[in-house]
């Protein structure tokens, strides 16, 4: 079997991949067993010095990945040239991690006690179309770091950038098969993963739906897994803020990639004061959006990834959308929808509760502080948010009480790779990135020597 491939941003076939079958991806596991056992013996700095060089040989085809993504995922070129840069610094930083992987001495009576990080074995790597080099990398270069191999399934309609990647990563002399990527369905490669004994941990990132699938399955064998899901994040706005930093900012916040992300702030709620004025500041900068080819280096917004997520993100606005205003998008052919403002009737409306996942944002105005908390923390999602006042007092407060976890005060933050990411609630399990993640795919093992 195959998957045919489509530029988003004009409707051409790329061209097809071949797609694993349950018996190839058994094959190729057991592969990555043998692989990770050589890997694992490696001294702790030969594992960070193929790391290094797995990032130099990514640095060196920065543009290439960049191109890759343009034309597989219609990101724009310069969002796509970050991205292939965020996977090389991704690889740098975890290339310290196998020297920093430290065990602990514990007083004991008797004798001595230590314990060691033991890699798990071979861990399976799930990712979702919306980034698919950057969360890619959240997942294999920790897990190689603490001493596994690394089976990944990128999603069907992006495979390229992953596929290259493995490529990049033999060529600079990666063990072969240690880090492998088998394209093909969710429900063939994606679920033999989860049952597979010999895959030991599952990072998987995608919808909450499959999250809890993929959840289920893990339990049967007590499989760790980290689950990195859906979002529904809020912008939070103040009248005490600097309201033109708010609605300058709050566009980038929720359309970059289209509105694809995860952590797309795209409820924006308004104290009830400044709502007006906030939606007066708010209009130019909408409109002000660059919406245009993927290729173009003036692009801010490019496509959406295909014509069945376009056609999932129109039903939204098919249904209730109470549309204030939009930008601009090209005519086609091509996934195009332009930046969208709603102000919804009710806080329970469907736009206002589930994920939409494309350049649609909601605006609604609350009363006072906790009100506010309130109705950011009415989502069944906590994965990111933003806090704008001027009140550091209220900015500590606010921060702690909702319920997220990756919040920024006065920006929108989201993503550094050396500083923890993932969800509260129904927004994911554990968390990737930051300085403990390589520890993540190790198993502590606590040993007690006997002095007599
Ligand atoms: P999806 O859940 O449909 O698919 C994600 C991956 O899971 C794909 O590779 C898919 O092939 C695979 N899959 C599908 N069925 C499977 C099964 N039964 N068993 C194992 N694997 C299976 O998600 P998507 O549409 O690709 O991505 C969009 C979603 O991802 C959004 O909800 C978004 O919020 C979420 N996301 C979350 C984060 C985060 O870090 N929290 C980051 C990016 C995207």
């Amino acid at each position: 079997m195959s998957t045919t491939l489509i530029n988003p941003a004009d409707e051409t076939v790329l061209g097809t991949v071949d797609a694993f079958s349950v018996e190839q991806a058994d094959e190729a596991i057991a592969r990555a067993a043998a692989a990770q056992r050589n890997w694992a013996a490696l001294a702790p700095a030969e594992r960070g010095a193929a790391l290094r060089r797995f990032a130099t040989a990514v640095d060196g085809a920065v543009e290439e990945l960049a191109q890759l993504e343009v034309r597989n995922s219609g990101h724009p070129i310069g969002s796509a040239r970050w991205e292939a840069g965020h996977v090389r610094d991704v690889l740098n930083y975890y290339a310290a991690a196998p020297e920093r992987l430290l065990g602990k001495q514990i007083p004991v009576a008797g004798g001595i006690d230590v314990t060691f990080l033991e890699p798990l074995g071979v861990v399976g790597v799930i990712v979702p179309w919306n980034f698919p080099m950057t969360i890619a990398s959240w997942g294999f270069a920790p897990a190689l770091a603490a001493g596994n191999a690394v089976v990944l399934k990128p999603a069907e309609w992006t495979p390229l950038t992953a596929i290259r990647l493995a490529e990049l990563g033999r060529e600079s002399g990666l063990p072969e098969h240690l880090f492998q990527v088998l394209p093909g369905r969710g429900a063939v490669v994606g679920e033999r993963f989860v049952t597979s004994e010999l895959v030991k941990k599952i990072v998987f990132t995608g919808s909450t739906a499959v999250g809890k699938r993929v959840m289920a399955g893990c339990a049967a064998q007590v499989k760790p897994v980290t689950l990195e899901l859906g979002g529904k994040s809020a912008n939070l706005v103040f009248a005490d803020s600097d309201l033109e930093l708010a609605a300058a900012t709050a566009p980038s916040a929720v359309f970059d990639n289209a509105g694809q992300d995860c952590c797309a702030r795209s409820r924006i709620l308004v104290e009830r004061s400044v709502y007006d004025r906030f939606l007066e500041l708010l209009e130019p900068a909408v409109k002000a959006v660059r919406v245009g080819q993927p290729a173009d280096e003036a692009t801010e917004m490019g496509p959406l990834v295909s014509r069945r997520h376009f056609d999932s993100v129109q039903s939204f606005l098919d249904e209730d959308a109470r549309i204030a205003f939009q930008g601009s998008a090209p005519a086609g052919p091509g996934f195009w929808m332009p930046p969208t403002v709603l102000l919804p009737a009710s806080r329970s409306d469907r736009v206002v509760t589930e994920e939409i996942f494309g350049p649609v944002v909601s605006v609604l105005p609350f009363d006072d502080e906790a009100d506010a908390i309130a109705l950011a923390n009415s989502s069944i999602y906590g994965l990111s948010g933003s806090i704008f006042t001027r009140d550091l007092g209220r900015a500590l407060r606010v921060a702690r009480a909702v319920e997220s976890g990756n919040l920024s005060v006065n920006s929108h933050s989201s993503v550094r790779y050396s500083t923890p990411f993932g969800g509260f609630k129904q927004s994911g399990l554990g968390r990737e990135l930051g300085p403990d993640a390589s520890e993540a795919f190790t198993e502590t093992k606590n040993v007690f020597f006997a002095s007599s």
